[in-house]
C-alpha cells in the first residue's frame, strides 16, 4: 500500500462534482467532511437487473421492491407545505402509485409522462391500493448504464440530499469519482500479519468492492473485512481505556473491613449470604484495595440479591472514611433501594439519604450540606444524584443500579465527582447479552450473580387467550383460598395514556365484580395517584390485607411481596421481553409455587408471538437477553446513542456475534504483547485508534 501524505482528508467540497452548496448538505446530513468519510459511507443493500419484479406482485410486506413501468399521469395537488405530487406507473401487470411530498420542484423536472423508468422504493398498501412514498427513479438508460459496471449500489439518501441531486444514485456517482480520485491513497489499517492471518481483503480493495462490487463473493469479502476492522478498532479502544484505568490512573484504596461493614454483617443481616453473593463481595473487595480505579459490571438475574451485595460495598466505603452513592433509573425503584436500606441497617449509626427530582428544596439544600460536611454517607437517588450541584465530601464509591443507558462517556461524568475518582459498580437487572457486554460494556471487568437465594422455586408461566379467563378467574379464587396473593398487570404505555388508563379501570371494576367484598379485597395502583394513596395501596397488599392488587408497570420495580405467588399480565402482546421478565421476577419469592399467567388476544404479531413462546419457555435471563436482542435489535435495548456503539457504521452486534468475539480475542492478543501499540508491526493500529479517538473522543483521559 501507499503511505505518503494522501488525499483522503481533503475536504469533500473539492471532489469534482461536490461543490460547496452538496458539501454543506452532506456535512449536516451525514458527517461527511472528507474524501475519507464519503468512502466511508457504505451502501445498505444492492440490486441487479434480476430483481426487477412485475408491479402485480408488489406487496407491503417487501422491505424494498424494484419495478419497471410507464408513467401514465402526473398530478400535483395542494398548496405550499401541504401539496404533493402523484404519479401512476404501469406495467403489463398491473399499476401503483409513486408519491411526493418534498422536492417536488425537482421531481417534476425529472419524471416524464409517457416515458420508462425504473423504480426502487417502499411499497406500502393505502386505501386498497399500493403505492411508494417518496422512491428512487431513474431512466432505464440510465439504470442500463450503471448496471453494465456491475452490481448497483443502494445508498440512503434523504430529502434534502435528493434536492441536490444526491439521491442514491448521486450518491453513487460521486462515490465513483472519490474512488478514482484516491486511487493509490487509501491506507491501509491493518498490520500485514493479521491480514495474512485472518485472510483479510486489503482496505483498498474492500472500499472498493463494498461500493461496486462485481460479484457477490468480492461484495461479501468486502464487507467481512470492513466489519472485522470496525470491530477491532472499537475492541482495541474499550480495552486501552481499561488497561489505562488500571494502570495510569490512580484509585482509591480501601484496605479495612471495619466496624460497620462487621457490625451490619453479624447483627443486621436477616439471613445467610448466598455463595455467588460472597464471592461477588470478595472480588469487589479485592479491586477495592489494588490502588488502581474499579469499574465492575454486577450482572444477576431479577431477585438474585444485588442490592444486598451493593449495600455491603458501601459499608466498606464507610468503613474507610468514604461516602457512597446509589442511582437508579427511576423515582420508585430510587425510593424503595432508600426504604430496604433504611430498614435492613435498622439502628445502626449510618446516614441514608434521598435525592430525586421531586425532592423539594428545602430537604434539597439540607442534603446538598450534609453531602459537603461528610455527614451523609450513603446517597440514593435518581440522575438528580450527578448533577453538576450535588458535591461531596469525598465520594469513594457509586452504585449505579438496573440501567442499560450508560455507555464509557457516560460513566466518565461521574469519574469526575472526586479528585480520585471513584470506584464504581454497574448492575444489571436483565442480563446483558454476551456481545453486548463485550460492546457496550467491554471496558468493564465482570462479576455474576449465578446463583438464586435459597428455597425459591422456579415460576411456572403459561399463556391464555382471553377467551380463557373465566378458568383464569377459578384458579385465582383457588390461589385466594389457599392464602396466595394476586396481582394483575396492565401496560401502560406513554403514547396513549388516557386509552390504558380506561383498560386498567375497566379490569378493576370487572375484578371487582367478579371478586365481590368481603371476601376478597382488591386494591389499585397506577401512575396518576397520588404518593401517600398509592403506598397507602402497596401497604396494604404487603401486609396482606388486599388479595389482589390490579396495577400498571409502576411495580415492575418496585415492590417485594414474599407472599405474592400469582402474575397475571394482562395485554401482555404489548410488553417488550426484559419487562415481562421484570414483572415475572416480583412472584416467586417465596417458597411456595408461584404462577405467571400471560393473557393475549388471538390476533398476535410474530414477533409478538415468540416473545410470548420465550416466556413460556424458560426463566434463564440470559436467555431472555439473547432473544431480545435478536428481536428487538441493541438500539432499543440499551440507549445504543449514547453508548459508543453508534461508531458501528457495518458491524452489527445482533448479525456479527461470531466476529464480535473473534475481535475481542484478536485485540487481547495484541495488547497482551504491545499495550502501547508501539512495536514496529502495530504502527497501522496505533495510527487508526489515535484518529478515531481524535473523531469520537478519548474514553481513556478523564479528569
Ligand atoms: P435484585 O438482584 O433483583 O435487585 P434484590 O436485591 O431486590 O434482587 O433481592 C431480592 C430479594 O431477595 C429481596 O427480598 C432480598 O431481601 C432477598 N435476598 C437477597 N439476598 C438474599 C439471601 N442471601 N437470602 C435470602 N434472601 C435474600
Ligand atoms: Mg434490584
Amino acid at each position: 500500500m501507499n503511505d505518503k501524505p494522501n488525499k483522503t482528508d481533503t475536504a469533500i467540497e473539492y471532489l469534482k462534482g461536490v461543490g460547496p452548496a452538496r458539501a454543506e448538505i452532506l456535512k449536516s446530513e451525514l458527517q461527511i467532511l472528507t474524501f475519507e468519510d464519503l468512502l466511508n459511507y457504505y451502501p445498505f443493500r444492492y440490486y441487479d437487473r434480476q430483481e426487477i419484479i412485475p408491479i402485480a406482485k408488489v406487496n407491503a410486506d417487501m422491505a424494498f421492491a424494484l419495478v419497471r413501468g410507464r408513467i401514465t399521469s402526473i398530478n400535483t395537488q395542494g398548496q405550499g407545505r401541504s401539496s404533493r405530487l402523484t404519479a401512476v406507473l404501469r406495467d403489463g401487470s398491473g399499476s401503483l402509485e409513486l408519491v411526493w411530498f418534498q422536492g417536488i420542484k425537482w421531481v417534476k423536472e425529472k419524471i416524464v409522462g409517457g416515458q420508462e423508468f425504473v423504480v426502487f422504493g417502499k411499497p406500502a398498501l393505502f386505501g386498497g391500493h399500493y403505492n411508494m412514498a417518496h422512491p428512487e427513479v431513474e431512466t432505464v438508460q440510465q439504470f442500463s448504464e450503471r448496471l453494465s459496471e456491475g452490481t448497483v449500489p443502494v445508498y440512503y439518501s434523504t430529502e434534502k440530499l435528493k434536492q441536490k441531486g444526491l439521491d442514491s444514485r448521486g450518491i453513487a456517482k460521486i462515490m465513483q469519482t472519490a474512488l478514482k480520485t484516491t486511487e493509490g491513497h487509501l491506507h491501509e489499517t491493518l498490520p500485514d500479519h493479521l491480514l495474512e492471518k485472518l485472510q483479510l481483503t486489503p482496505r483498498a480493495t474492500a472500499i472498493r468492492n463494498i461500493h461496486f462490487p462485481a460479484d457477490e463473493e468480492a461484495q461479501r469479502q468486502a464487507e467481512y473485512r470492513l466489519k472485522f476492522e470496525e470491530l477491532l478498532f472499537l475492541q482495541l479502544r474499550l480495552l486501552q481505556t481499561k488497561l489505562h484505568r488500571s494502570q495510569k490512573l490512580k484509585g482509591l484504596i480501601f484496605p479495612d473491613v471495619g466496624s460497620c461493614f462487621n457490625n451490619f454483617y453479624t447483627q443486621h443481616l436477616p439471613f445467610e449470604l448466598t455463595n455467588a453473593q460472597k464471592r461477588v463481595v470478595k472480588e469487589i473487595r479485592r479491586d477495592m484495595n489494588t490502588g488502581a480505579q474499579m469499574n465492575r459490571l454486577l450482572q444477576g438475574d431479577v431477585g438474585s440479591g444485588k442490592t444486598l451485595v451493593a449495600l455491603l460495598c458501601m459499608l466498606i466505603a464507610i468503613d474507610n472514611g468514604y461516602q457512597s452513592c446509589m442511582m437508579a433509573p427511576t423515582e420508585i425503584l430510587a425510593q424503595q433501594h432508600f426504604n430496604t436500606i433504611s430498614k435492613m441497617l435498622g439502628s445502626m449509626e449510618v446516614k441514608v439519604g434521598l435525592l430525586t427530582g421531586s425532592t423539594k428544596s428545602a430537604q434539597r439544600k439540607r442534603l446538598h450540606e450534609q453531602l459537603e460536611s461528610g455527614a451523609l454517607q450513603i446517597l440514593i437517588g435518581t440522575h438528580a444524584v450527578i448533577e453538576n450541584k450535588v458535591q461531596f465530601k469525598n465520594l469513594g464509591f457509586v452504585v449505579i443500579d438496573e440501567q442499560h443507558r450508560f455507555g464509557v462517556a457516560q460513566r466518565a461524568e461521574i469519574w469526575k465527582k472526586n479528585v480520585i475518582p471513584p470506584h464504581i459498580l454497574v448492575m444489571t437487572a436483565t442480563p446483558i447479552p454476551r456481545t453486548l457486554a463485550m460492546t457496550v460494556y467491554g471496558d468493564l471487568d465482570v462479576s455474576v450473580l449465578d446463583e438464586m437465594p435459597p428455597g425459591r422455586k422456579p415460576v411456572k408461566t403459561l399463556h391464555y387467550y382471553d377467551s380463557k379467563r373465566l378458568m383464569v378467574f377459578n384458579f385465582i379464587r383457588e390461589q385466594i383460598r389457599q392464602g396466595g396473593q394476586i396481582y394483575v398487570v396492565y401496560p401502560l404505555i406513554e403514547e396513549s395514556e388516557t386509552l390504558d388508563l380506561k383498560d386498567l379501570m375497566d379490569g378493576y371494576e370487572s375484578i371487582v365484580r367478579d371478586f365481590p367484598l368481603p371476601e376478597y379485597q382488591t386494591g389499585i395502583v397506577h401512575g396518576r395517584m397520588k404518593q401517600d394513596v398509592k403506598d397507602y395501596e402497596m401497604q396494604r397488599f404487603k401486609d396482606g390485607i388486599s388479595n389482589i392488587l390490579v396495577a400498571t408497570t409502576v411495580i415492575e420495580v418496585g415492590v417485594d411481596v414474599p407472599n405474592a405467588s400469582v402474575m397475571i399480565i394482562e395485554n401482555a402482546e404489548r410488553f417488550g421481553l426484559a419487562q415481562l421478565h421484570q414483572l415475572r421476577g416480583r412472584v416467586g419469592r417465596g417458597a411456595e409455587q408461584s404462577y405467571c399467567i400471560l393473557m393475549s388476544s388471538y390476533k398476535l404479531s410474530k414477533d409478538a408471538r415468540s416473545r410470548l413462546e420465550i416466556m413460556v419457555k424458560t426463566n434463564n435471563g440470559f436467555e431472555i437477553a439473547e432473544a431480545d436482542l435478536k428481536l428487538r435489535g441493541p438500539g432499543d435495548i440499551t440507549g445504543t446513542q449514547q453508548s459508543g456503539m453508534m461508531e458501528l457504521k457495518i458491524a452489527s452486534i445482533v448479525r456479527d456475534e461470531a466476529l464480535v468475539t473473534l475481535a475481542r480475542r484478536i485485540a487481547i492478543e495484541i495488547l497482551n504483547e504491545d499495550a502501547p501499540l508501539t512495536l514496529p508491526q502495530n504502527e497501522r493500529l496505533r495510527r487508526q485508534v489515535k484518529k478515531i479517538s481524535r473523531v469520537f473522543g478519548n474514553w481513556g483521559l478523564i479528569s
